[in-house]
């Protein structure tokens, strides 16, 4: 009773209460677990507001898994914006506050030299995926530090609902080197270390450390590295993408719903991959990710890399990034600094260079003005507008405000959810540009064969087969991504295109299965309570 994943509660039957000595410890009534959901959910929506919809979730989560997963996967529109984004953000914020229990491993570097010893700590021997944060940058929120915890407990806990991952092979893990949010040094409630980041030499020994430490414990593990800083992330994944079976979901993840979010996109406007112009604002993990995806995407269309880097262009706090900007430019962005003069604002940016496709991802809230959006929806017949940043308040403008502010014209998605909108009697389905099309997939179908690495390849066959998976009828209601409600479906499709792609790259260390897609639904976790006796 007291373990999550083997509790059944008021279902444990009447010979199992008996055969376990359960007799007294529960009430006479036996359920079944179609009652108890009833009773969850009735529960689970009496709750006042989101975050103590989240606090009750992770306690259902804590007592009972079976019931949890299967409550999820039956409500997964209404769960997901509650176990991830945009909830999970306020969760984190007050990580602190609502903490009961601990769930997953927080290794500080006070732990530096004995990281071996403290995955040994925990009691599951044969781990297979692991989300892990430095808590550098939550979401659109910034520095977390040990709060960031929300982030691999709920990115695991989707790939459980949305995958049917099993939850027994999970581990999120929170790497705590400080924090620079001094704010946390002077709270007695923060949960991690009240001191500075630590950085440089020390840092990378510790993530070294580390992921050598993961490999001998776990060598069956792939390693998801989630909201890290941009300077840490992209060097972390380039180091160990080909040492350890690893991906960094904010590159890469991002990159291949957006991407998939294009290719849909592309299907309502009639325009071809190769005649895009994409202005970015935003520069950092998810754009510069999401255009090398891109230019992956287009150059498989025809194009040459330089031609399809071409296609792609970023505006960051400093302006347009041009070519002859004073000082060193971040590595990621070097093959978007083109030959051009320098733009001050977004605004003139877009006047100048008449994007097709504008993606926010700078976590700038409302940088998406009118004028901004007015003019796109002048450029362009169907102007495509991704408002990418989250959480809710970080989007750089609303559905509703792309809608009425292109007189309905817009192909529009977001980060974080928005409801349907009504403009001049037609209702348009908002698309939510949301990772969890994508990991869960991607994991899965890597999982199931034992992949070596993870790489672009994979994420771009991801793109491809999520946007396939977009009916007529979705693309009717301005909707780019399939209904949530279809995501368990989604997932096997894409962990199958994914895992044939590992074997067509050579990297599956399992023989291909004769059915992969039966292969991969065998794999899948049902939440169905299992007989003792
Ligand atoms: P990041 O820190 O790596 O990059 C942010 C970038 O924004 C940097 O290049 C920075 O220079 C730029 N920036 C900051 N202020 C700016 C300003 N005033 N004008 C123009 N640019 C500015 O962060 P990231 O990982 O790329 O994430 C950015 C945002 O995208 C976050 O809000 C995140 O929540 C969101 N995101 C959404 C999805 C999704 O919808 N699926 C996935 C990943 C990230």
């Amino acid at each position: 009773m007291n373990n999550s994943l083997l509790n059944k509660g008021t279902a444990f039957t009447e010979a199992e209460r008996d055969a376990l000595g359960l007799r007294g410890l529960l009430p006479p009534q036996v359920m079944t677990i179609e009652q108890q959901l009833v009773r969850a959910l009735g529960n689970f929506r009496r709750k006042a507001d989101a975050l103590e919809k989240y606090v009750f979730l992770t306690t259902l989560q804590n007592r009972n898994e079976t019931l949890f997963y299967r409550l999820v996967q039956e409500h997964a529109e209404e769960m997901i914006p509650i176990i991830y984004t945009p909830t999970v953000g306020q969760a984190c914020l007050e990580y602190g506050a609502i903490f009961r229990r601990p769930r997953g491993l927080f290794i500080s570097i006070k732990d530096k030299g004995r990281i071996a010893e403290v995955l040994r700590h925990w009691p599951i021997i044969d781990v297979r995926m692991i989300v892990v944060t430095d808590g550098e940058r939550i979401l659109g929120l910034g520095d977390l530090g040990a709060l960031g915890m929300g982030i691999p407990v709920g990115k695991l806990a989707l790939y459980t609902a949305c995958a049917g991952l099993h939850p027994y092979y999970t581990l999120p893990i929170t790497l705590d080197v400080g924090t620079d949010n001094v704010a946390l040094h002077d709270d007695p409630l923060y949960i991690g270390l009240h001191q500075k980041r630590v950085r440089g030499a020390e840092y990378d020994e510790f993530i070294e450390e580390f992921v050598q430490a993961v490999k001998s414990a776990y060598p069956k593990a792939l390693i998801q590295w989630e909201d890290f800083g941009n300077t840490t992330a992209f060097h972390i994944l380039r180091k160990y993408e080909k040492q350890v079976c690893s991906f960094n979901d904010d590159i890469q993840g991002t990159a291949s719903v957006a991407v998939a979010g294009i290719l849909s996109a592309l299907r309502l406007t009639g325009g071809k991959l190769t005649e895009q112009k994409i202005l970015f604002q935003g520069a950092g993990e998810a754009g510069t990710g999401i255009a090398d995806l891109f230019t992956a995407a287009a150059q498989k269309a025809g194009l040459t890399e330089a031609q399809a880097r071409a296609c792609c262009w970023f505006v960051d706090s400093q302006g347009l990034v041009v070519k002859n900007r004073p000082g060193k430019l971040a590595e990621h962005k070097v093959p978007y600094a083109h030959d051009a003069a320098p733009i001050a604002t977004l605004a003139e940016a877009v006047e100048k260079l008449r994007p097709t496709i504008l993606v926010g991802v700078s976590g700038q809230g409302k940088a998406f003005t009118q004028a901004i959006v007015t003019k796109m929806a002048e450029i362009n017949k169907h102007p495509v507008i991704f408002a990418l940043s989250n959480p809710t308040s970080k989007a750089e403008c609303t559905a509703e405000e792309a809608y009425q502010w292109t007189d309905g014209r817009a192909i529009f998605a977001s980060g974080s959810p928005f409801a349907p909108v009504t403009y001049k009697g037609k209702t348009f389905v908002p698309g939510q540009g949301n990772n969890v099309y994508i990991f869960p997939g991607v994991g899965l179908g890597a999982l199931a064969c034992e992949s070596k690495q993870i790489t672009n390849g994979m994420f771009l066959t991801a793109a491809e087969t999520l946007s396939k998976l977009v009916t007529q009828e979705d693309l009717d209601m301005g909707r780019i991504y399939p209904s949530l409600t279809k995501i368990l479906e989604v997932s096997a499709k894409i962990a199958a295109a994914v895992l044939e792609e590992c074997h067509r790259e050579g990297l599956a260390r399992l023989p291909r299965p004769a059915d992969v897609e039966a292969d991969i639904r065998a794999r899948m976790f049902k939440p169905e309570y299992r007989n003792y006796v």
